[in-house]
């Protein structure tokens, strides 16, 4: 059985545990059976490239700019 992540809605407390898809577990903290299955802590979705790269670079802030800067690709 696959690891899902899931979250109380009533004492929103974050557990994750072995569940069949159908399957709805009991929270572990307050027995609540209204929890929800959290899909976006399992995969991480790649997004946004190379954003950031560059981001430290001193060249940014009028200094000397690193190898690879992106200041001195064009
Ligand atoms: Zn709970």
């Amino acid at each position: 059985m696959p690891l899902y992540a899931f979250r109380c809605q009533t004492c929103a407390h974050e557990f994750e545990t072995l569940a069949r898809f159908e399957e709805t577990p009991e929270c572990p903290a307050c027995g609540g059976a209204h929890v929800e299955r959290q899909l976006s802590l399992i995969a991480k979705p790649a997004a946004g490239g190379d954003a950031g790269a560059g981001e430290s670079c001193a060249a940014m802030a009028g200094g000397a700019p690193c190898a690879g800067c992106p200041a001195l690709a064009g």
